[in-house]
């Protein structure tokens, strides 16, 4: 049984549709990420299983019960803003503490409770600090330790690292991550950030206009996106337009730019149909130019050269007028990485082929 059901929910704001027959299952204990661009409705649905927002149509179910009509403080949920939303006048263990004294929650209960759940969030002895003292690192944690000190059923994170800086960001991931397999309680969690989402996730939604588009885990979404928003949204991709010339089986045959390769037809393309073919940066490889390109790469120059201690990442404008993504790799034994801007160069492919889509 889902944790939560969203069953054929809709929610419009202002005639606006903004949520469309949306369909979601939500498993116990996981990590899932709801993942697209601004705007496309997923703070929506975390508001409606959070129950701050009520569906036009459909149902909302919470370990099997039908919530949907269920206020938001009967439900065995709790949400993190963005914004942090503390009481800045109040000392950490006040903030902490606030939902367990409305509940009544012996003091002494009540003690234990926020002292281990500031453990959990790095910010153990900080009872007495107020809030104003503190950075928004440690801001973020307190709200953290506000939302899971009554153990819910559900932790809702609304793009909770946004407002943190970029190290702060990959401390607090890992962080993040760490708590969830300790706390083993199930976290829906919003971003617009692909990175966050592959890397924090056990599954991850990808959302447009208020659908979804595809849901899978990390590796799923990255390696087989099943259309060009999921390719073009998660990841850097470069997609090329080809045409399948024969198709054989499970295979097929397709044609582009000069090159003719044999991949797996995955979604029953037909001869003569025209698709797209996905390849990401480090599906390809670039060599400086000969006399020409071998059979099967393609010429063209380099345009950018980014530098990022790691790897190299690079831009080429191939002969035919197409500007691809190619990230090479520092490795001992390999060639020189680094290209002049308007070298000229061959790409190559070096995995890959396999993501295929229709030309929609
Ligand atoms: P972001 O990443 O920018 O927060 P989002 O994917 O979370 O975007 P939502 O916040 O769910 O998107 O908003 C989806 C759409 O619904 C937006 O166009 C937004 O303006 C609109 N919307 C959301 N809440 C309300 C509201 N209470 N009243 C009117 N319109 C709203």
């Amino acid at each position: 049984m889902p944790v939560v059901r969203l069953q054929n929910v809709s929610k419009s704001f202002n005639n606006q549709p903004v949520i469309n027959d949306l369909n979601l299952d939500v498993h116990k204990g996981e990590f899932l990420t709801l993942l697209g661009p601004s705007g496309c409705g997923k703070t929506t649905v975390l508001r409606l299983i959070a129950g701050l927002e009520t569906c036009d149509s459909g149902a909302l179910f919470i370990n099997g019960r039908d919530q949907t009509r269920m206020p938001a403080c009967d439900r065995d949920v709790n949400t993190v803003f963005q914004s942090y939303a503390l009481f800045p006048h109040m000392t950490v263990f006040d903030n902490i503490a606030f939902g367990l004294k409305l509940k009544k929650t012996p003091a002494r209960q009540i003690r234990e409770r926020v002292k281990e759940t500031l453990a959990l969030v790095k910010l153990a002895g900080l009872e007495t600090r107020s809030i104003h003292g503190l950075s928004g690192g440690q801001q973020q944690r307190v709200a953290i330790a506000r939302a899971i000190v009554n153990q819910p059923l559900i932790l809702l994170l609304d793009e909770p690292l946004s407002a943190l800086d970029y190290k702060l960001r990959k401390q607090m991931r890992l962080d993040l991550r760490q708590l969830h397999r300790k706390l083993g309680i199930t976290f829906v969690f919003v971003t617009h950030d692909q990175e966050e989402a592959l890397t924090l996730s056990d599954r991850v939604v990808v959302m447009n206009h208020g659908t979804i588009q595809q849901t899978g885990t990390p590796k799923d979404i990255y390696e087989t996106p099943v259309n060009l928003f999921v390719a073009d949204f998660v990841g850097e991709s470069n997609i090329f337009d080809a045409r399948v010339a024969r198709t054989s089986g499970s295979d097929m045959e397709i044609h582009f730019q000069g090159i003719v390769k044999i991949v797996q037809n995955r979604r029953n393309f037909k001869p003569g149909q025209a698709v797209k073919v996905l390849l990401r940066p480090e599906d390809m490889t670039v060599t400086r130019i000969q006399a020409q390109c071998a059979a099967g790469s393609l010429p063209g120059r380099v345009t950018e050269m980014i530098y990022k201690g790691t790897t190299v990442d690079l831009i080429i404008r191939l002969d035919s007028g197409q500007e691809v993504f190619v990230t090479e790799f520092f490795n001992e034994d390999e060639q020189d990485i680094m290209y002049d801007v308007n070298e000229p160069v061959c790409i190559s492919w070096i995995k890959g082929w396999e993501v295929t889509l229709a030309d929609e």
